[in-house]
């Protein structure tokens, strides 16, 4: 297109090429999960890639489960992955769709392979296939059941379906080339006897296809044109264009392939979560140190920020890592304009103002968003006792400590500059209160030029303080380290740091849950959405805010 200025991917090419040639003309794609866990980051990735083609070529995207294999599929991952899907804004239409519901055609299609003589039934162990497969380097044997005929393998098949066989003593395969260089075309299994109840179908089959067979059919069934897949499965494609040649459908659906997401020292891959939930080493599927939807959802990020990562991460048919600071950066901006800035002293000691009226208490007004008028502004309180952080004061500072320490003057933000006086310890030697007095003179917004500060630290009224638990999450890997190890010693011990004893401003005291703030000097928090009550808030930090991520330059 003539001005076209932003440059397509290469799954946007090929599609342009299909319609162009008139290959489809249309596009329809599909996210097919696994309902055997919950979904993370990387198949958000899959999701906003589906969909989003679907929706810049004005055409449908899909939700389906694929549930052909009974033995680790459960409702609950049906549930999980509808309200993730939903979350990421990834546009399904009305209704969602099970492979299950295609067996009836997936049957019909094998007995269609087997009346051409494209499959068979074969009688050999599933140690034999395996021998009888060959390797990369030496061709595959045929099977002795290769030649039946085409009627007693309609009429074994048939069998096999109605239970007249044990489990895994018959299989179905494909009639490909057991010479070909291509292990997957070496005369594939696409039908194994196995009893299982299945969560949707029940006990009404005894038979269930393989991936390779199924996958295909239901794309076709329906009119998939782009079925877009990981890198893994690229050599399965040839296997994928046989079964959409061989059963003659109109619009054979196309397969692509692209580089899975993958995040530098972060956990991914179901297998991998689902085990540290097994054992107990984070606090369910959700548990916010993890990289599932669920818990990236609990722990505040926005889809938005998940939108903009994957942009930014791109579409590639090559492997490569992507870094959770560029996840973070993209947190960072979208919450910047959106969220409130407001004081939470998260490890609180209290400031004392000697000369500051005892009984007096003034309202402050403050803007919620400097950069963002739209937003609005808050009175908050302030009076003779506030809290501030305990890393805020320093008996002896070293250098370049600018906050309070006996003698210095420092800003109390958004309020009046103050002077370290005095401090209280305790019998263990820990600091408990600190003393100062403020020159009224100085009020924020008085246009007071006297004096210049290099400090300012933030504060809350000790008076109206809402007591709050904050919840700090650093990554589960230690440090320095790529991998989890198998025995967890390498668990980072500050994955979870759990202040209970937080002070907030009292405008907290009714906050929405789901709404995120950012917490001067602390970055943006969220209420949490299982354990925070109306009587004593949890926030989940999102993201601090310091960032080691920058994004290229164009
Ligand atoms: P995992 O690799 O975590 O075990 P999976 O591939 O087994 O996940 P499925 O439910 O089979 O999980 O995946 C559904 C879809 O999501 C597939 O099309 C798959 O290719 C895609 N997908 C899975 N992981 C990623 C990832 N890291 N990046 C992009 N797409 C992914
Ligand atoms: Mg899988």
């Amino acid at each position: 297109m003539e001005g076209e200025v932003i440059s397509k991917n290469f799954i946007e090419q090929i599609i342009d090429k299909d319609l162009e040639e008139g290959t489809y003309n249309k596009v329809v794609t599909r996210f097919p999960p696994e309902p055997n866990g919950y979904l993370h980051i990387g198949h958000a990735k899959s999701i906003l890639l589906n969909s989003g083609l679907a929706k810049e070529y004005g055409g449908k995207f899909n939700l389906r489960f694929d549930d052909t294999n009974p033995t680790k599929e459960k409702t609950e991952y049906v549930e999980s992955i509808l309200e993730d899907v939903k979350w990421l804004g990834a546009d399904f239409g009305v209704d969602y769709y099970y492979a299950s519901d295609y067996f009836d055609a997936m049957y019909e299609s094998a007995v269609k392979l087997i009346k051409k003589g494209k499959a068979y039934v074969c009688d050999l162990t599933a140690d034999e296939i395996r021998e009888y497969r060959g390797t990369l380097k030496e061709p595959g044997k045929e099977s002795p059941y290769r030649n039946r005929s085409i009627e007693e393998n309609l009429d074994l098949f048939e069998r096999m379906k109605n239970g007249e066989f044990e489990d895994g003593s018959k299989v179905l395969r494909a009639k490909i080339d057991m010479a070909s260089p291509n292990i997957n075309m070496r005369d594939p299994v696409i039908y194994r006897i196995a009893r299982m109840t299945h969560h949707n179908t029940g006990d009404k089959w005894c038979i269930y296809p393989m991936y390779d067979f199924a996958h295909p059919i239901e794309d076709a069934v329906e009119g998939v044109t782009h079925s877009i897949c990981t890198l893994e499965f690229e050599d399965h494609r040839p296997l994928y264009d046989w079964v959409v040649r061989e059963l003659e459908f109109e619009y054979p659906p196309k397969q692509i392939e692209f580089a899975k997401l993958y995040l530098q020292n972060v956990i991914t891959g179901k297998r991998y979560i689902k085990k540290l939930v097994e054992d107990g080493v984070v606090d369910g599927w959700d548990d916010p140190r993890l990289v599932t939807i669920s818990a990236l959802r609990r722990k505040g990020v926005t889809p938005e920020s998940i939108r903009m990562f994957m942009e930014l991460s791109g579409v590639s048919k090559a492997n490569s890592t992507s870094d959770m600071a560029m996840l973070e950066y993209c947190i960072r901006e979208d919450l910047k304009m959106k969220a409130r800035r407001m004081m939470a002293v998260i490890d609180p000691i209290k400031l004392v103002i000697d000369n500051y009226p005892e009984d007096q208490t003034e309202l402050l007004e403050i803007e919620n968003n400097q950069e963002n008028e739209e937003l609005g502004s808050r009175k908050v309180s302030f009076s003779r006792e506030l809290y501030i952080e305990r890393e805020d004061f320093m008996e002896v500072p070293p250098k370049k400590y600018f906050r309070l320490f006996p003698g210095n003057e420092v800003r109390l933000k958004n309020a009046y500059f103050v002077t370290c006086t005095d401090f209280v310890k305790d019998e263990n030697g820990n600091v408990t209160e600190v003393h100062c007095t403020y020159d009224p003179a100085t009020k924020s917004g008085s246009g007071f030029e006297g004096r210049k500060v290099k400090g300012t630290i933030h504060w809350v009224d000790a008076g109206t303080a809402v007591d709050a638990t904050v919840r700090l999450y650093e990554n589960l890997i230690s440090e320095g380290d790529e991998v989890l190890k198998e025995d967890y010693s390498n668990l980072n011990p500050n994955s979870l740091v759990e202040m209970k004893n937080c002070k907030l401003e009292a405008a907290f005291s009714d906050v929405e849950p789901g709404e995120r703030f950012q917490f001067l000097r602390h970055g943006y928090f969220c209420i949490d959405s299982k354990d925070s009550t109306k009587e004593h808030p949890v926030f989940n930090r999102i993201v601090s805010l310091k960032s080691s991520y920058r994004p290229k330059k164009d």
